[in-house]
């Protein structure tokens, strides 16, 4: 049997962030179902045989929308600088990405004296007359056809297996346009990484005595086995909790492989993307982001595939449409005491921070829910 006041699926940010509140705010047990080995969710990172602290399911780059977040994980963690600087791999030679000044400068031989010259240049060259709904249009209105060919069109395709005239534009859009210097890849002025890793700050939120934590367990294989005082959250994947009754959502996945070198660094930055060779689509060595003082380092490589893990959820009509049926279905099991929450329950892409957001609201929904029957 698995029982507890609270039963959370899912040991990812959600799934910590609602242990540590339900269990030190409102004094109730937690008992949170992992299928994985470990916690952290895509967060995880650990070390390697060589000692080296690699992200286990790709980069991940933290950024704060909201100073509030970043005050409220730093009960859990030290901070170095976010040192997230990205290159694309074009015509043999490495340029700024996302496009700033400096790209269009390299790409297009010329000196801009101004960033209105470069806008000016720039403006010559989008195609205005087409529909912005989708990807390519949105990058041709914005960029034109060299860049677009270059630097978006094949990434894109490899990234989806689409065209992006298939995607939506706020696949693209997602991505900034700049015409300063910024080399960031991205725009949050607040942008740091745990000191020690993602997975030790995770682990401190759950420590508390209230909290237990099963792994390698599926929450559909024990499912009958559950017993709740009070309410159950859960962070996995809609359509499998509800037995696929509209059908399954569609999920783009990767597979990564990681390669360990006697080296300090090979890379001149963290990632390098690679929208015209290879089947990869970036290479990242993340050592530049923990800047760990070690002599070994380890590059990964992403291979995208539509079978495996869910990773990005695939915003087209048919899925929202989907969805849209699932999410009423979620807010009727509400009554039954069952929250969904996070990036795989929601079907959206959400950044670490905005989940954290979200699971802290869903918090407060809860504690005012809960509070008066709780065991204070
Ligand atoms: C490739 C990639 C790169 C990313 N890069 C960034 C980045 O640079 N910056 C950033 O801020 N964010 C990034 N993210 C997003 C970040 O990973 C998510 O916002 C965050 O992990 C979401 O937390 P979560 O708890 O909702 O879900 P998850 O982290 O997915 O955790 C959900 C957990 O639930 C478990 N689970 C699911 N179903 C079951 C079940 N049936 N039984 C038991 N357990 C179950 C899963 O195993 C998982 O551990 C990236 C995501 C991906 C995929």
């Amino acid at each position: 049997m698995f029982k507890a006041d609270v039963i959370i699926v899912g040991a990812g940010p959600v799934g910590c962030v609602l242990a540590n509140k339900i269990a030190t705010e409102l004094n109730l047990s937690c008992l949170i179902i992992e299928k994985r080995n470990h916690i952290a969710g895509n967060c995880y990172d650990e070390k390697n045989k060589k000692g080296v602290l690699y992200h286990k399911y790709g980069p991940h780059y933290l950024r704060f929308k909201n100073n509030k977040i970043f005050e409220y994980l730093s009960k859990f963690t030290k901070w170095i600088p976010g040192n997230y600087i990205v290159q694309s791999f074009v015509d043999k030679k490495l340029y700024p990405f996302p496009i700033n000044l400096n790209t269009l400068e390299k790409f297009f031989n010329i000196k801009f004296k101004s960033k209105k010259e470069a806008i000016d240049f720039i403006k010559k060259k989008q195609i205005k007359n087409k529909s912005l709904n989708n990807s390519e249009d949105f990058i041709l209105s914005k960029l034109g056809t060299e860049i677009y060919e270059k630097f978006y069109k094949n990434y894109t395709i490899k990234q989806w297996g689409v065209s992006p005239k298939k995607l939506s534009s706020t696949v693209a859009g997602r991505v900034p346009i700049r015409y300063d210097r910024n080399p960031y890849y991205v725009k949050e002025k607040l942008k740091f990484m745990p000191r020690q890793g993602f997975t030790l700050m995770f682990k401190k939120m759950i420590t508390n005595k209230k909290i237990k934590l099963s792994l390698n367990t599926d929450f559909f294989k024990i499912r009958k086995q559950i017993k709740y005082n009070k309410f159950l959250i859960y962070t996995g994947t809609p359509d499998k909790f509800f037995n696929y009754k509209y059908g399954k959502l569609d999920w783009r996945s990767l597979a990564f492989k990681f390669e360990t070198y006697k080296k300090n660094l090979i890379q001149n930055s963290v990632q390098y993307n690679f929208p015209n060779d290879f089947k990869f689509t970036r290479k990242v060595e993340i050592k530049h982001v923990t800047r760990q003082k070690i002599p070994f380092t380890v590059i990964s490589k992403e291979f995208p595939k539509s079978k495996g893990e869910p990773y990005y959820p695939i915003i087209n009509k048919n899925n929202l449409n989907k969805f849209s049926k699932y999410e009423k279905l979620i807010k009727k099991v509400e009554n039954k005491n069952v929250f969904f929450e996070g990036r795989l329950a929601q079907y959206k892409y959400f950044n670490t921070d905005e989940v954290i957001e979200r699971a802290l609201n869903l918090f407060k929904i809860l504690k005012k829910k809960y509070k008066n029957n709780s065991n204070n």
